[in-house]
């Protein structure tokens, strides 16, 4: 007689792939919503159902209109051309996606220079953009735009206090600046405080979101803002060579995510923080699990002679995927593939490959 096992999801010959939440597959309702999408030419404004993930993103966020974008970092870079031009700066943190991860496509593309500055958990204040505000003056690159990320992926999807980003917006917009959100995982930020998206953004002028991040599309990422900024926008697009013809098939599977995926979310940020509480007993791991409030995990190793990548690179040969970053540092992003049962097994892998738990 077979005797009960407990149900496993996660068979060790299964790959745990905590590497990022853009490695989710479309769920069975995204791949028939993309069976079944009706199409058109988008780049004739006529497709009906990236229309409606328009409309629904647009409505979602309390905005006048949105834009469906190829990618998170095509977002960032038309919301930095439509509100800056060429000669200027762009104020953002040190550890921003838009500085680290988009190519230099800010300068390369829109003609923009980053003013950095670092910030405790990636969080700016007004105390750390406002002396970075360069004076009117014949020498200075003007500041062209003010950029947040909220959750902030290198800093372990930290998200913004809402009263902090509401002071820094109407901070900018009484000196006359524009603040663009890089909201790749705004829903993250919404769960983690119980708060709608649209009452989180409010105050921006423009906001990016991902599709394809935790609430799992297989492609896009949407802009929302006013008509006038999504219409500048839009020919943004097309002149980066992002207009997308029958682009319906990908929308369906977007409009899935934006009304399905946010109402799962929480059991990421379960899973992330059950997998640092986890990892913290571990001895060679430096982690704070209070510090894990959505679904990223982001941790140092400090046993002796190891490198992350060392680390990263035994994980995956026992089938447990994650990221290094940098010399010691290694980060794990939960997402809906990932489920409690391969959590554990990214642990006891861990614990296994260091040495056990803490004594
Ligand atoms: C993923 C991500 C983006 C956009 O990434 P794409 O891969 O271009 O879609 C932007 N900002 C943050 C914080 C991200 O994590």
């Amino acid at each position: 007689m077979i005797s009960a096992m407990p149900a496993s999801t996660s068979p060790s010959s299964f790959p745990i792939d905590l590497r990022s939440d853009t490695v989710t597959r479309p769920t069975p309702a995204m791949r028939r919503a993309m069976a079944e999408a009706e199409v058109g030419d988008d780049v004739y404004g006529e497709d009906p159902t990236v229309n409606r993930l328009q409309a629904r993103a647009a409505e979602i966020f309390e905005r006048e209109a949105a834009l469906f974008v190829p990618s998170g970092s095509m977002g960032n870079l038309l919301a930095i051309k439509t509100w800056a031009r060429p000669g200027m700066e762009v104020i953002c943190e040190q550890r921003s996606h838009i500085v680290n991860y988009e190519l230099a496509s800010m300068s390369a593309v829109a003609g923009c220079m980053p003013c950095t500055v670092a910030a405790a958990d990636g969080i700016l204040t007004w105390a750390t953009i406002e002396p970075l505000i360069r004076p009117k003056g014949y020498y200075y690159a003007p500041t062209g735009l003010i950029e947040l990320e909220n959750t902030h992926n290198l800093h372990g999807g930290a998200v913004y206090p809402p009263a902090v980003v509401d002071e820094i917006c109407d901070r900018a917009h009484t000196a006359g600046l524009r603040v663009h959100l890089d909201g790749a995982r705004i829903f993250n930020a919404g769960v983690a405080l119980g708060r709608g998206v649209a009452e989180l953004t409010r105050m921006f002028d423009s906001v990016m979101f991902c599709l394809s991040k935790g609430l799992g599309a297989p492609v896009g990422s949407m802009l929302v803002g006013s008509r006038d900024f999504i219409d500048q926008a839009r020919v943004g697009r097309k002149m980066l060579g992002g207009g997308m013809r029958q682009a319906g098939v990908l929308a369906a599977a977007g409009l899935v995510a934006l009304e399905e995926s946010p109402k799962t979310l929480h059991r990421d940020h379960e899973n992330a923080r059950f997998l640092a509480e986890g990892l913290a007993q571990i001895p060679g791991i430096v982690l704070d699990p209070r510090k894990v409030v959505t679904n990223i995990v982001i941790f140092e190793i400090r046993a002796e002679g190891r490198t992350a990548q060392e680390v990263c690179a035994e994980l995956a040969r026992r089938n447990v995927l994650c990221g290094a970053m940098g010399k010691q540092q290694v980060r794990m992003v939960t997402h809906y593939d990932v489920d409690c049962a391969g959590v554990e097994r990214a642990i006891s892998e861990m614990a296994s490959l260091l040495g056990g738990p803490k004594s």
